[in-house]
């Protein structure tokens, strides 16, 4: 049987052979592994379609124990995202948050054409000016947040007592906010601005997010929230990339 989708590379594996396995995050059948026959020698048609960020359309015979890449039809290679160390290091981190993230064959349209989105925004990177990469890491992860189904409370209630509405404070593990009371010693501050700012960001598109102004320190603020809080509530225990990332930072 063949198996024809719309997918982007989140991740290439070398084997001890010429084949590489792939990670595919696709449209109609959500993460799966294909193995590309001799993709690892240049001279194979599936080279080119087996690296990570490249978007296409995708051939696979899903017959045996293992599916098998049989063809490639790529829209975009995205190669451009390598090209440069920071949109390198971004889009690295973006992929292995998706693939973190995802189960296996559970089809999620919101999530691929989020991820689809956000590595089109790297790869179609104006050289002249700056991008603001960690409003869209920021941006992905709160609505990673959401499509998960891990969005936190952002009611003016205390989520640890339910009896305060005076909120100052966030909470990682309770998923929402916190009166003064409740708030254990560490516990992040936060403000209406900020709030206001998190709902912005979980329900704009993220090509209008990414030509907004929004202050440094804002997000500065909300990414030492939302890494952790991502982590937590998802179960993920580390994310590689952000070794590559800090390094070059
Ligand atoms: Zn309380």
């Amino acid at each position: 049987m063949y198996f024809e989708t719309d997918a982007i590379v989140l991740k290439a594996t070398k084997t001890m052979n010429n084949d590489l396995f792939l990670t595919l995050f696709s449209r109609k059948g959500g993460k799966i592994e294909v193995v590309a026959n001799g993709a690892k020698s240049s001279k194979s048609p599936l080279a080119a379609c087996s690296k990570p960020f490249v978007f296409g359309n995708f051939m696979i015979n899903t017959h045996g124990k293992t599916m098998k890449l049989m063809s490639c039809d790529i829209y975009d290679s995205h190669f451009r995202i390598t090209e440069q160390l920071e949109t390198l290091a971004n889009g690295n981190y973006l992929l292995e948050l998706c693939n973190l993230s995802t189960a296996p064959s559970v089809i999620d349209y919101e999530h691929y054409q989020l991820i689809v989105e956000a590595i089109g925004i790297l790869a179609r990177r104006n050289p002249e000016r700056s991008l603001d990469y960690p409003l869209l890491r920021l941006a992905y992860l709160i609505k990673l947040a959401h499509l998960t189904g891990h969005q936190p409370e952002l009611e003016q209630m205390c989520s640890a007592c339910h009896g305060s509405t005076d909120v100052k404070f966030f909470s990682i593990e309770h998923g929402g906010l916190l009166c003064e009371k409740c708030a254990p010693r560490n516990a992040i501050k936060i403000n209406q601005t900020l709030i206001q700012l998190i709902r912005y960001l979980q329900l704009k598109d993220l090509r209008i997010i990414i030509k907004t102004k929004i202050h440094e320190g804002y997000i500065l603020h909300l990414m030492r929230i939302f890494e952790p809080y991502v982590l937590h509530h998802l179960g993920i225990k580390e994310i590689k990339s952000k070794d590559f990332l800090e390094s070059i930072s």
